[in-house]
């Protein structure tokens, strides 16, 4: 594998916001952006504990075509709308190179989602735009596929890619995924870009999002993807890995005290 590790590690997505210095960067929200008053009490939650980052899914890869889809355009606006409203930037799904125009329009991150790592045309035409991108890992993805595909964006110019391991296909139904804390100073060690954890698909259970969010920053990880929501019962997708919002200060505290110990900052 033949990489140039000099680029610079640093990710800007803001004047204030940089992924990949000091600062652990905390991007959370729903799964699916369902409704504005949804999106409104997370923006809130989120901007109350600290977080800089507001994620949700308007294009959604759902397993199943019987399920909620996503509400598209429309959930791309409420989403924006209401980052504004806190100061907070937003990261996205393009879930194909039709989304990719309306995600730019209205994001300032546009994630690849795992299933579409090796979508080489989408990484090709992601790697064309001047948008920084956050690339999932495949969840049966080997940590040199993903740097190799990390490697088809920057080829075609866009080297403002932060990486984001968000678990593995294991063979223990108690868990969704397994967390690959290996993954997050190898992948950096390898790309030389930053790299971020998703402790919310990597465990599929509220009760490890925790957990496993101060593992990953203990391993170097330089921010954090969690999935929130103000109701979880009710979620329309991913409900048993939702964190309730009454639990993000406790989120919060404990990366604090974990990036404190490394040597960093949220
Ligand atoms: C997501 O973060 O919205 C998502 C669908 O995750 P993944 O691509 O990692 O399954
Ligand atoms: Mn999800």
């Amino acid at each position: 594998m033949e990489i140039d590790r000099t680029i610079a590690r640093e990710v800007p997505i803001s004047d204030q916001v940089i992924v990949g210095a000091d600062q652990i960067v905390m991007m959370a929200g729903p799964c699916a952006v369902e409704t504005h008053d949804q999106m409104y009490r997370i923006a809130e939650a989120v901007h109350a504990a600290g977080g800089r980052v507001l994620r949700g899914g308007a294009y959604k890869p759902r397993s199943s075509p019987h399920t909620f889809q996503g509400l598209g355009l429309d959930g791309l606006k409420i989403m924006r709308e209401v980052a504004d409203e806190f100061g907070l930037l937003v990261v996205t799904e393009a879930l194909g190179i039709e989304h990719i125009d309306s995600v730019i329009q209205h994001a300032d991150i546009i994630q690849i989602g795992s299933r579409n790592m090796q979508h080489f045309p989408l990484l090709w035409a992601v790697g064309e735009t001047n948008t920084p991108i956050l690339l999932k890992r495949g969840f049966m993805a080997t940590i040199e596929e993903w740097v190799l595909a990390a490697e088809h964006i920057r080829q075609r110019g866009n080297d403002q890619i932060i990486l984001c391991e968000r678990g593995i296909r294991g063979f223990d139904p108690l868990t969704r995924n397994v967390l690959d804390v290996n993954a997050i100073p190898l992948a950096r060690k390898l790309s030389g870009l930053p790299v971020i954890a998703d402790p919310s698909h990597a465990t599929g259970r509220t009760d490890l999002i925790i957990p496993a969010s101060m593992a990953a920053v203990a391993a170097g990880a330089d921010g954090l993807l969690v999935e929130v929501h103000p109701d979880p019962a009710n979620a329309l997708s991913d409900k048993d890995q939702a964190l309730p919002l009454e639990q993000l200060p406790e989120l919060f505290d404990s990366v604090a005290g974990i990036a404190e110990a490394v040597g960093r900052k949220i």
